[in-house]
Order: structure tokens, then C-alpha cells, then sequence
């Protein structure tokens, strides 16, 4: 770590965060990265001196414990630290992340309707580069500190918009929903695209492609780990997590699953990672888990990453999935339930996570038959195998949350909202 002080500014260069993530009450930040700090804004710069983080220090800022982070496909998240709400009790995180884009959540918190927040970003993308290009210019500094600084200028919006572009054509789709287990790692993850489109077409879903679903050639993996591997340079060993995309990506052959997890694994490094305890996150559905073999989950014990497989069932009540448009039987449903409890008990690094709606105006029996998988249908708490919710419209937010609330209350395993996330 390098130590600077300039007129007005303080620069560190290569600073060590956590080396795993956490789930803390506090800013943290991980990996390695350079920072600087202005009276108005503690500013941090990943590998590529790309702006990463944003987090005010004078008393307009919303919260002092609360900061903006940029993600691989240039949205700005705000994460709010909650006032007096139970945030970790709903979302197992203490934080909760608002979105620039419509998305599910159940709180009204918006802070890019705020103006310090709309500051911060425009400070940090056109007028702070702009002053260390200044700085950089009329100083005496040696080659690293010049070389930061100067790099940083060269990282405007325009350039970091048409980065996030790149990205989308390498992958040829944008990330439009990340699995809620990707919160265990701040949804910092690659990337990857082993098939396009779903099983089922459902007529309640929003983000479905209405494409056929389709794995990916090996040779099209390849390319997508080629490209985004030279797209983040030296920025790749802050990266230990894989997301297989895109709707069902257990739907492939399991050969095809594992090629694709060891070749990312390989090529990206991730045993050289800044990030210890790699993770590999994809979607399932109810006919992708009943299909596969025992074999793939054996396979997946092998590898050097804990698994999440995030199932959308969405109900076990026929009425509800009727409602829905989904095309699945409920009894399909429940056995897939049933499947991912005897999974998680025998694989100590795969868990299978499961989804259902959430909303008003559903039939009784959703819930009822809900109690009776989360609750009657076991004999005590498991601590594995979270059961999401996820809201489908954000009307009647209370009603909503109270409605999870008693839920969760009566769940024998952790339940927590879904909320959606792109990339
Ligand atoms: S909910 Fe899943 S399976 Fe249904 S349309 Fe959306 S992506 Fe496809």
C-alpha cells in the first residue's frame, strides 16, 4: 500500500480489503483496489482505476454508513443501511440494495431521486477526474501516483457505458436477473452464458426472453470466458464467483455444466483470486432439477466451488400456477421440494435454494400448501436450503411484507425476499 498526500486530496494505491465476504453491519470492502479521498467523497478505483465505489463525507451525504458501487454492467447501487427496519431478518443481509431500474422491492427508499446522491456520481464521473488530471499535471509525483491518477481521467462515463456495451455483446444478452444466492458474494460475479431462453414461458414473468430454451456451443463458452477475461484485465483476481446464465442453466447437459465451471475456474484464475471461497451460482426449474442425474450433483461436490442452484417453483398450489401461466404440474413442483431437501442434506457444498410468489390477491391455498412444505413437512429448523420470496408487484408493500412476516415466523427453514437483479 502507497500513501500520497496532495493539496486537497489524499491517494492510496493498492490497499488490501477482506479477503472473503462478510455479512456486516458496516461499509467493507474486498479484493484490492486504490482510493481517494476529497473533503466531500471517499472514492475507490478497482484494478483498472475504474470508479467502483461512492461514499459522501460531509454531513448532505444521506447516511455516513452508507455508499453507491458500481457494478460490471454500469448501474450504480445505492446500498441503504435501513433506519429502523428489520432488514437482515427480511433479506439476510444488512444492507439493502436500491436499484436505478423497476424492480420488485417492497421498500419506497430511492435515493437517486436525492440530490447528494446524483452529485456524488456526477462528481465522481466528469468533475473529480477532471481535478486529479489537473493535479496529476501540476505535481511532482512519482511514476505510480501519476500513473493512477492520469489513468482515472482516461475512465470517463462515456468510456465506462461502452465497456458495459462490450460486455453485453461478448455474453450476446445482458444479465437481466441474477439468483438470489448471489447476494452471498454482493452479486459480484462473471458472468457466463451456457444457455438462452426457459422451459416454460410463464405468463406472469417479466424477464423471460420468449426464446426456446438452448445450451450454448463450447465453443461459444470459450469465446465468452476469452472475451471477458481480456474485457477485465488486471481487474479479474477480484473476482472468485461464476453466474451460469441464463434462465435454466441446469437444464443443460451435465458435462456441459462442468465444462463450462472448470474452464471459468481455470482461465479466470480463481485460485489466484484476492477472493477466497469461489462460488458458482445458476437457475433451475422444477422439470431441469427432477431430470438431472444424481451424477451431476457428485460432479459438482468435486469442484472447487460451494454451489448455489436457485429453483423457481413459484407455488405447489395448481390454482396459483394456473393464475400464473406457468406450465408446471404442482405435484412436479413438490417434488422437486422434496428433492432439494434430500440434496442439501447429502451434498456439504451444493445447496438448493427454491422460489415462490409473493403477492396480494393470491388463492388461500398458495399459502396453506406453502406452510405445509415450510413447516408441517418438517420435523425441525434446517439452516439450509433458503426459500425465497419474491414479490410480483410492488402494491400493498406492508400488506405484502406482513404477509412474509408471518411466513417466515412459521418457516422450519431460513426464508428471505427475492429481490430482483440484474447485471
Ligand atoms: S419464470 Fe423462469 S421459466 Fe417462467 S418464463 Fe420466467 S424465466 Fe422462464
Amino acid at each position: 500500500m502507497q500513501i500520497k498526500e496532495l493539496p486537497d486530496v489524499t491517494v492510496i494505491l493498492d490497499k488490501q480489503g477482506a479477503g472473503h465476504y462478510q455479512k456486516v453491519s458496516y461499509p467493507i470492502r474486498y479484493g484490492r483496489f486504490s482510493e481517494v479521498l476529497t473533503p466531500d467523497y471517499l472514492l475507490q478505483y478497482d484494478l483498472n482505476r475504474e470508479i467502483k465505489f461512492i461514499q459522501g463525507r460531509n454531513r448532505n451525504w444521506p447516511h455516513p454508513a452508507e455508499w453507491l458501487k458500481r457494478t460490471l454492467g454500469n448501474d450504480w447501487v445505492y446500498y441503504f443501511s435501513g433506519g429502523y427496519t428489520s432488514l437482515f431478518d427480511s433479506l439476510g443481509e444488512y444492507y439493502l440494495p436500491c436499484l436505478p431500474y423497476p424492480s420488485n422491492s417492497l421498500w419506497n427508499r430511492d435515493p437517486f431521486q436525492e440530490n447528494q446522491v446524483r452529485q456524488g456520481i456526477e462528481q465522481a464521473l466528469d468533475r473529480i477526474p477532471d481535478r486529479l488530471s489537473r493535479i496529476a499535471a501540476a505535481n511532482r509525483l512519482d511514476p505510480a501516483t501519476r500513473s493512477f491518477l492520469e489513468g482515472i481521467g482516461t475512465q470517463g462515463r462515456k468510456r465506462l457505458r461502452e465497456k458495459a456495451r462490450t460486455l453485453f455483446s461478448v455474453l450476446q444478452t445482458r444479465v437481466t436477473v441474477l439468483p438470489p444466492d448471489s447476494r452471498h458474494v454482493d452479486y459480484e460475479v462473471l458472468p457466463l452464458i451456457i444457455a438462452d431462453g426457459c422451459l416454460y414461458q410463464c405468463g406472469f414473468c417479466r424477464i423471460k426472453t420468449g426464446r426456446a430454451f438452448a445450451p450454448r456451443s463450447r465453443k461459444a463458452i470459450l469465446e465468452q470466458i476469452a472475451g471477458i477475461k481480456a474485457l477485465l484485465g488486471p481487474e479479474i483476481r477480484n473476482y472468485s464467483s461464476l453466474f451460469l446464465g441464463q434462465h435454466d442453466a441446469l437444464n443443460c447437459s451435465p458435462d456441459l455444466i462442468e465444462f463450462a465451471a472448470c474452464q471459468a475456474y481455470q482461465h479466470f484464475g480463481f485460485a489466484d483470486s484476492f477472493l477466497r471461497d469461489p462460488c458458482l451460482f445458476f437457475f433451475g426449474s422444477a422439470d431441469s432439477f427432477l431430470n438431472c442425474p444424481d451424477s451431476l450433483f457428485r460432479r459438482l461436490q468435486g469442484l472447487p466451488y460451494k454451489t448455489y442452484i436457485n429453483l423457481g417453483l413459484e407455488s405447489v398450489d395448481q390454482a396459483t400456477l394456473d393464475l400464473l401461466q406457468k406450465p408446471l404440474e404442482a405435484r412436479k413442483a413438490k417434488a422437486a421440494f422434496q428433492r432439494s431437501l434430500e440434496i442439501n442434506r447429502e451434498f456439504s457444498d451444493i445447496e438448493i435454494t427454491v422460489n415462490f410468489v409473493l403477492n396480494h390477491g393470491l388463492p388461500e391455498n398458495h399459502w396453506t400448501s406453502l406452510q405445509d412444505l415450510t413447516r408441517a413437512g418438517l420435523k425441525h429448523y434446517y439452516p439450509k436450503g433458503a426459500v425465497y420470496l419474491s414479490p410480483l408487484s410492488r402494491s400493498n408493500k406492508q400488506k405484502q411484507l406482513q404477509v412474509f412476516q408471518k411466513m417466515k415466523r412459521l418457516s422450519r427453514l431460513p426464508m428471505y425476499l427475492y429481490l430482483i437483479q440484474r447485471l
